[in-house]
């Protein structure tokens, strides 16, 4: 029989999928005997019934009220019990976290009667009333849909009432007085009353769980973190244990260490008197942890021994939730703590050393994102003035952009175009689409374990927050800055996630220590800690993998970079560049030749300028191999634009004049080689085998290039690729050409020209052909991007504006094809060319060179698929060699 719900004993870390996070790991700190209030679990599958069906499984209740049952026995009363009631909180908990998403309602059971008990057994009307009140608003607004800020609105009328800020200051019948409000305004928005019947409130909160992992907010947050819609949410319902008993109670979150940097120490904000959600809502501002060693240190050293119990137990950084019930410690959540990206390799590396974890896991802990963003260039501080105001650096990097004070002007400016900063007091879950829309978030309250802090940290998002010296008023869409600076919506300012610094106005950028590090093997002292890590990972990483990692260059600075950055060659030399600038009109000269003889003039005057290019490349990249792809658009991009001549000419004409002679004819030639779909038209090989001699200059100047650098004493590998083929019989013609023209240099030249020539398979058709096309290819190079375009059928430059963002919206994609590789249809094409390639030839070697290859998750698919290398930007060249490395693994 299926089985709906598990008690915390039953359960374990291992089964997440069923329990959820939240609820594997209660049971997992139950196991291992920290105190955690008592509880049981429904697991996701009532969830994914409940979705589908719109209404839970059969048998359900009657378990939820076994369960119950031992629960209250072991508590020795019952739920709502009137004169000593059990409470409970109901808990979402999905298989992945999903902060602040879902809702979570406390304080379940409590009513008009049991309120009285709780004021009578605890000796403290204060806190029943304000537990009470605490359930009528979480239950109105999760449960009955009243907006909370209707009751936010009550409160903190209340509040001016009675001249008091602080909500600890509210006296038991100003509490009572507030239920009393709460529950009017429930009636009045719903026209129905506050459940007073315990067990309905219980079934009524599960309910509303569930239904909240498809509220809007939850899936926009899954959409973005590439979390599966259909996983469910498990509830968790657990006896209430109490941190707004007063000042001997609080609650607090933890982390065992640096969240945001890695460095080893307990973080952590801790708030007396007060529920947890408290903390995390930044009602009230928090202590650090280490106050709490001056408050209760019984509790603050229960605590770190717990702590550490987890972080040896996970064998990596833990956060958790804790509330001190007058004096007694409990947990009540952890899980495996989201960290920057910094941390994420200070703390692989710190937890290696300690022998927690192998250099392999380490390597597994973090990622080519991870790096990719320690990458990204820091302010330049030397420069910069001094700060408006200083915060919590929650999530480290650099972002300039416009201030907004809300989340829809953050979406509409962004959608615009313009860089935003969103600036609030606090942020919320409503708040996620301007935090995604943001360059970074900026915010007044709240500490390392904010909402802001922790969301921004999970997206890799800049976030300063808890920056107290500002004043935020959001309604007037400015803040004040200590010293007086006002700072409007639309101006601009600099955020350091990293110093946790806010600058008026935009501050100039500089490398970060990793790139500095990677160019020149140095960090600098201050972040010396990250850059060994790094350092450590990439060797570990280079040790473990089979791919090769070479990089997309087309000049010899690109190529010497991407050298630097431990590219092993280069897998796609570009020509097409070496046809613009100055070279463009005898490039114009060679398309408009009348003659074979005019075309042969043109062509002869191009080759000494891309010898020069070829002999820089093979120079910097000397004794790695140098993939050089022919010239592959079409002829008409390097022709000037259509409307530009055809403005040009009509307006000489309606001046009276004749038209420049060499206008008229280009635009002939423009119009002439007008295609209705370039992509699909003559470029690639094909132009090679319709214009005469381009093919034969490009190849002389390759060959003559190897043959210099040869005398001079190098060791150059050139590699020739011929774009886009289709059949094996365009191969064949443009080889036999290349073997001519290069057995003609080596003559001349006097050395043995060694260059072999391979394709690239870009075409559904190629893909399908490759035994045949690997008879006259030494080498393959899946060119990605135009396999995908031509798989899917459509263009990149047509579609990603247009409709990509409806196709995400609507799940037909989770990323973008020509972002993460569609393992299900090119990932075939890439298989089958694979295998019959191999079968024809077993020594072909094969690379890609789209710009999946320096995307993590296909590298990962290119480890797999058994390719020999993936090439990638020179940036990206340090990404594909980790990622390599954990494919590897
Ligand atoms: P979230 O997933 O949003 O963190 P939680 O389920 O963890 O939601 O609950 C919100 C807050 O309520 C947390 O601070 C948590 O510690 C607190 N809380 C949850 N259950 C209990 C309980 N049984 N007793 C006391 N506090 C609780
Ligand atoms: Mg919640
Ligand atoms: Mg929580």
């Amino acid at each position: 029989m299926v089985r709906y719900v598990y008690d915390f004993t039953e359960g374990g870390r291992d089964m997440a999928d069923l329990l959820g996070g939240k609820g594997s790991n209660l049971a997992e700190m139950t196991r291992l005997g920290l105190p955690v209030p008592p509880g049981f679990t429904l697991t996701t599958e009532v969830c994914r019934v409940f979705l589908e069906t719109g209404s839970e499984p059969a048998g359900l209740w009657r378990e939820v009220s076994a369960h119950l049952a031992a629960l209250e026995a072991s508590a020795g009363r019952s739920l709502g019990q009137p004169d000593d009631p059990l409470l409970v909180s109901v808990r979402s908990g999905a298989k992945f976290s999903m902060p602040g998403m879902m809702e979570t309602i406390l304080d379940i059971g409590l009513n008009d009667d049991s309120v009285l008990g709780l004021a009578k057994v605890s000796g403290s009307e204060r806190f029943a009333w304000d537990s009470y009140r605490r359930l009528v608003q979480m239950f109105g607004s999760t449960v009955m849909g009243v907006d909370s800020s209707r009751f936010e609105r009550s409160l903190a009328l209340l509040k001016v009432r009675r001249g008091v800020q602080d909500d600890v200051r509210l006296t038991a019948s100003d509490l009572a007085e507030l239920v009393e409000t709460y529950k009017n305004l429930i009636h009045l928005e719903t026209g129905a009353h506050f459940p007073q019947s315990p067990a309905e409130q219980l079934r009524r909160a599960v309910m509303a769980v569930f239904e909240s992992w498809n509220g809007e907010r939850a899936r926009l947050y899954r959409r973005r973190e590439h979390i599966a819609d259909d996983l469910g949410t498990a509830v968790n319902v657990q006896r209430m244990v109490f941190g707004n008993l007063g000042s001997d109670s609080g609650s607090g979150v933890a982390f065992t260490r640096d969240p945001a940097t890695g460095r080893p120490g307990l973080y952590g904000d801790y708030l007396p008197d007060a529920q947890g959600e408290d903390v995390v809502a930044g009602i009230r501002n928090t202590v650090p942890l280490a106050e709490l060693e001056r408050l209760d240190a019984t509790s603050y050293d229960g605590l770190r021994t717990h702590m550490r119990t987890l972080e040896r137990h996970y064998r990596d950084l833990c956060d958790i939730e804790f509330t001190i019930e007058r004096g007694t410690l409990w947990m009540l959540q952890t899980r495996v703590g989201k960290r920057t990206a910094e941390a994420a390799f200070v703390l692989a590396a710190a937890l290696a050393d300690e022998g927690l974890i192998t250099p392999d896991e380490a390597l597994d802990r973090v990622s080519g994102e991870g790096l990719a963003r320690l990458m990204f260039p820091r302010f330049d501080t030397s420069s910069t003035g001094t700060a408006l105001a200083h915060g919590v650096p929650a999530s480290p990097g650099a972002a300039v952009g416009a201030a907004v004070f809300d989340s829809a002007q953050a979406v509409r400016r962004a959608a615009a175009g313009e860089k935003v900063v969103l600036v609030r007091q606090e942020t919320t879950p409503d708040d996620l689409p301007g935090m995604i829309a943001a360059q970074a978030v900026l915010t007044s309250r709240g500490g390392k374990t904010s909402h802001a802090a922790v969301v921004a940290r999970g997206m890799g998002k800049v976030c300063v927050c808890g920056a107290e010296e500002l004043t935020v008023d959001t309604e007037a869409r400015r803040f004040t800055a200590a010293d007086g600076t006002v700072i409007r919506e639309g101006t601009i300012v600099s955020v350091d996630g990293s110093a946790g610094a806010v600058y008026a106005g935009p501050v100039p950028l500089v490398d970060s220590a990793v790139i500095r590090y990677l160019e020149d093997g140095t960090g600098d002292g201050g972040a010396r800690g990250v850059v060994d890590a790094v350092a450590r990972a990439l060797v570990r990483a280079d040790t473990v993998r089979r791919l090769d990692v070479r990089a997309n260059a087309d000049t010899p600075e690109d190529a010497a970079r991407a050298r630097r950055f431990g590219a092993q060659g280069i897998g796609l030399c570009r020509t097409e560049h070496m046809f613009l600038g100055e070279r463009r009109k005898l490039v114009e000269q060679m398309i408009l030749a009348g003659t074979d003889a005019e075309r042969e003039e043109a062509l002869a005057d191009l080759l000494p300028l891309q010898r020069q290019d070829f002999v820089g490349i093979l120079e910097a990249m000397d004794g790695l191999p140098v993939t050089i792809r022919l010239l592959d658009p079409p002829l008409h991009e390097f022709l000037p634009d259509h409307t530009e001549l055809a403005v040009r000419i009509a307006s000489a004409q309606a001046r009276g004049e004749e038209p420049d002679a060499h206008d008229v004819e280009l635009l002939s030639a423009v119009n002439r080689m007008h295609e209705a779909n370039p992509m699909l038209g003559l470029r690639g090989v094909r132009l090679g085998l319709v214009v005469p001699g381009l093919v034969a200059m490009q190849v002389r100047a390759i060959g003559e290039a190897v043959a210099e650098r040869l005398l001079a004493g190098g060791t150059p590998k050139a590699e020739i690729m011929v774009p886009l083929v289709g059949d094996v019989r365009e191969l064949r013609l443009v080889r036999e050409e290349v073997q001519r023209v290069l057995a003609e240099v080596s003559r001349a030249a006097g050395v043995a020209l060694d260059c072999p020539v391979g394709t690239m398979i870009e075409l559904p058709r190629a893909a399908l052909t490759a035994g045949r096309i690997a008879e006259e290819a030494e080498f393959f190079s899946f060119g990605t991007n135009d396999l995908t375009q031509t798989t899917w059928g459509f263009s990149r430059d047509d579609v990603e504006a247009e409709f990509f963002s409806a196709y995400l919206d609507k799940g037909v994609f989770s990323t973008s094809p020509f972002e993460t590789l569609d393992r299900e249809g090119v990932g075939r094409l890439v298989g089958i060319a694979v295998a019959e390639g191999r079968a024809a030839r077993p020594d072909l070697k094969i690379g890609v060179c789209g710009e999946h290859g320096g995307d993590p998750d296909s590298v990962h698919f290119f480890h797999t698929a058994g390719l020999d290398y993936v090439s990638c930007s020179p940036f990206r060249v340090p990404v594909a060699r980790l990622e390599a490395g954990r494919a590897a693994l």
